[in-house]
């Protein structure tokens, strides 16, 4: 008997993303100050949409809070985590805790981590020459550097960051996008489903990486020959790798006119030139991409077009985080 039902494909508003987060950013008093740094996007705004695991490294290891402040050094034996002026070096426990870590929560969708940080910090954190003078800011913290090895292919992104609308846009729309692909693998999931899938992400990755659009259109292909779990893990690598590419303004114009292409034999020649119009202004920078999005979401809807209607491109994540 063959099995009819509809391919259960996750959609964003499906899906409620696992994120673990610097402890600090949750307003929790653990900096080395006993403070913290609440960051009101993560508690207020996205808080509703995902489930946070809270994570400070240096509480974890055992140091309390208040503690004296740490320093990246570069050492001899390579970049080293330490209590300033010569204190103990913490690089070994905030490594191992990061593997510890890494190896309890196979199931995220991302890490938010605290900048400037020498253990959370993804960039930019400064280092010092083992006599204490400045070396360069250019380290990244311990404990990041570690979870950046284990998982590459995790969305991993810094607060400060966030408060740049593009690139929290950018962070925003992985880490749903890796939340749908494991709701999907996370089920009975058959070969077909992959296929619909991949096609329901058509317009958002050609918007990402269009090259890897095509490659993982390849593992597709041979979703009936392989083993699952090294198609899961073949179509993983190449999804993940095109949602790490931020969508540049050119790439949304393509990834549009190919959502346009269908509906536009359905429409009149005033909403057709509508359409192409607003597509141009995006193009040229004079109005923003909700405004050609809107357009286009209007008429798929209108027009009863079913395979555009079901695109992540209209909704990468939750309407309310734009
Ligand atoms: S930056 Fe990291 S280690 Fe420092 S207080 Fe925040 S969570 Fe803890």
């Amino acid at each position: 008997m063959t099995d009819d039902r509809p391919a259960p494909i996750p959609r964003t508003a499906d899906v409620r993303p696992r994120v673990a987060v610097s402890s600090c950013l949750m307003g929790e008093p653990v900096r080395y100050n006993a403070g913290h740094c609440r960051h009101r996007f993560l508690t207020d705004e996205l808080s509703p949409y995902v489930d946070y695991v809270h994570v400070c490294p240096e509480m974890e290891i055992g140091l309390g809070a208040p503690r004296p402040t740490l320093r990246l050094v570069n050492a001899e034996s390579g970049v080293r985590l330490r209590v300033r002026d010569g204190g103990a070096d913490h690089t070994d426990a905030v490594t191992a805790l990061a593997d510890r870590r890494s190896a309890d929560l196979p199931d995220l969708d991302g890490w938010i981590l605290k900048s400037r940080s020498p253990t959370c910090g993804t960039r930019g954190v400064p280092r010092h020459l083992e006599n204490g003078m400045p070396a360069d800011r250019r380290g990244q913290g311990v404990f990041a550097a570690r979870l950046a090895e284990l998982r590459p292919l995790l969305p991993i992104e810094e607060d400060g960051r966030l408060n740049d609308p593009v690139l929290r846009d950018h962070f925003v729309a992985r880490v749903f996008a890796h939340a749908r692909l494991r709701a999907l693998f996370a089920g009975a999931w058959a070969p077909r489903d992959l296929v619909a899938f991949h096609s329901a992400h058509k317009l958002q990755m050609l918007a990402h990486d269009p090259a890897r659009y095509r490659e993982a259109g390849r593992v597709v292909a041979d979703a009936g020959s392989r083993p699952r779990d090294e198609l899961a893990a073949a179509y993983t690598k190449v999804f993940s790798e095109a949602f790490a590419v931020r969508p540049r303004r050119g790439r949304h114009v393509n990834a549009m006119l190919h959502l346009f292409a269908p509906m536009s034999r359905r429409l009149d020649d005033v909403r057709r030139r509508d359409v192409a119009d607003v597509i141009d202004a995006y193009g040229r920078g004079d109005v923003p991409l909700d405004v050609p999005m809107t357009l286009l979401r209007h008429h798929a809807r209108g027009e009863d077009i079913t395979y555009l209607d079901a695109q992540t491109y209209f909704e990468p994540y939750p309407p309310a985080l734009n």
